[in-house]
């Protein structure tokens, strides 16, 4: 029998580009401030030819991840079209597995029964509890969306649905770590990540990105959570950072791409079919090609990506010498301000922070990890 091969690590749909009903000031991608106009999907003729050279191209493994914008604008319809696709040239043995990222405010009975039947793994942006989330996460008139997106996650729950939580880190949060765990705890949360704002735009690559926080208040904000997450050695809830970080401590990948030591080959698709290499690089400069024109295997093969993909491995001198440089890999190149890339990711003291504060006891769960006494759940 000839080798199955995956040549994607997946690929990421842009599902309405830039449409979302949400106006989170924060925004890296949606720019419409929560009035998402006309719904414009990905065409259903290219969506079938794309979804059959990318079941060629991946024969084992065809992940898909579904984002926005808010995905779920593109309606039931759009998605139960999806999976039929997906069944109609699905191969024997082949995984198909779908992901959807949703700010949760418009998931119903209906869409949590679907993202059951069809195995969808469910991710939910909320940024801690009403106090805190309301803050930022607003619809077009300020109104705070919290009730809407608890009342999905209900839904989700109710359908026993897998999602994890989102966790934008800002201004309104960062100070916060002890209520945002309590909130996880009390919401029995079992997967969580917290991502740092970026005040950037992935459509203006160029421009120098600026932060909401500070590389230090994130670092203390993770130590807090670390202290608190880590529960005398057996942590209950899984974040994705400091899973990451342990599978660091026992020599094994990391799969967070930020801190692996490559940019992951994940497709990115707008939904007009332009094609790029990262969500944080949707310019004209790194785009490799559109899947109505051209063949999947010549827009992996672009040499664009093979460019794109050296920007994380040209660390800059500090990395290169640097303690910690296993644990994150000199972090994303997005965060290293200018396209030459020699300053160290904005948040490199943060990481060092975070890596230092947890060293002992990340070492402690590592040993018992082997020795069987331990199970983290990524
Ligand atoms: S540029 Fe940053 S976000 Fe994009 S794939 Fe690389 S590490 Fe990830
Ligand atoms: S901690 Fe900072 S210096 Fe060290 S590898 Fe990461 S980004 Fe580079």
């Amino acid at each position: 029998m000839p080798l199955l091969k995956n040549k994607l690590a997946g690929v990421m749909i842009k599902t309405v580009s830039e449409a979302c009903n949400l106006s989170c000031d924060y925004c890296y991608y949606s720019r419409c401030q929560g009035k998402p106009g006309n719904i414009r999907t990905m065409d259903l003729t290219m969506l079938e030819r794309f979804i059959q050279e990318y079941f060629d191209v991946n024969q084992m493994y065809a992940p898909f991840v579904w984002q926005g914008g808010e995905p779920l604008l593109a309606g039931l319809d759009f998605f139960e079209t999806v999976v039929k696709l997906q069944q109609k040239y699905k191969r024997e043995r082949q995984v198909v597995q779908n992901m959807i990222q949703t700010n949760g405010t418009l998931i119903t009975k209906r869409w949590a029964e679907f993202f059951k039947q069809h195995n969808f793994l469910v991710g939910v942006s909320l940024d801690g509890p009403k106090h805190l989330h309301d803050k930022r996460r607003v619809t077009a008139n300020g109104q705070g969306s919290f009730d809407a997106v608890m009342r999905g996650i209900e839904e989700l729950k109710a359908s026993e649905v897998p999602f994890n939580i989102l966790t934008v880190l800002h201004e309104t949060n960062i100070t916060s770590p002890k209520d945002m765990y309590a909130f996880i705890k009390e919401q029995n949360f079992t997967h969580v990540q917290f991502l740092p704002c970026m005040d950037f735009m992935s459509q203006h690559p160029d421009n120098l990105p600026r932060y909401h926080i500070s590389d230090m208040e994130y670092g203390k904000f993770m130590s807090d959570i670390f202290d608190e997450w880590y529960n005398a050695g057996q942590p209950e809830v899984s974040i994705r950072f400091f899973e990451n970080t342990l599978a660091a401590h026992m020599n094994q990948k990391q799969e967070f791409c930020q801190l692996n030591q490559h940019c992951p080959k994940m497709l990115v698709l707008e939904q007009n079919g332009e094609a790029y290499p990262c969500d944080f690089y949707i310019h004209p400069d790194y785009k490799l090609g559109h899947i109505s024109e051209d063949r999947l295997e010549d827009i992996i093969n672009h040499p664009t990506w093979a460019q794109f993909s050296t920007m994380k491995k040209n660390l800059p001198d500090q990395c290169q010498s640097c303690d910690f440089l296993t644990y994150c890999h000199g972090g994303c190149p997005r965060n290293r301000g200018s396209q030459h890339l020699q300053t160290t990711d904005y948040f490199c003291e943060g990481y060092k922070q975070i890596f230092r504060h947890s060293h002992e006891r990340l070492e402690f769960l590592a040993e018992q990890l082997r020795k069987g006494d331990y199970q983290p759940s990524i």
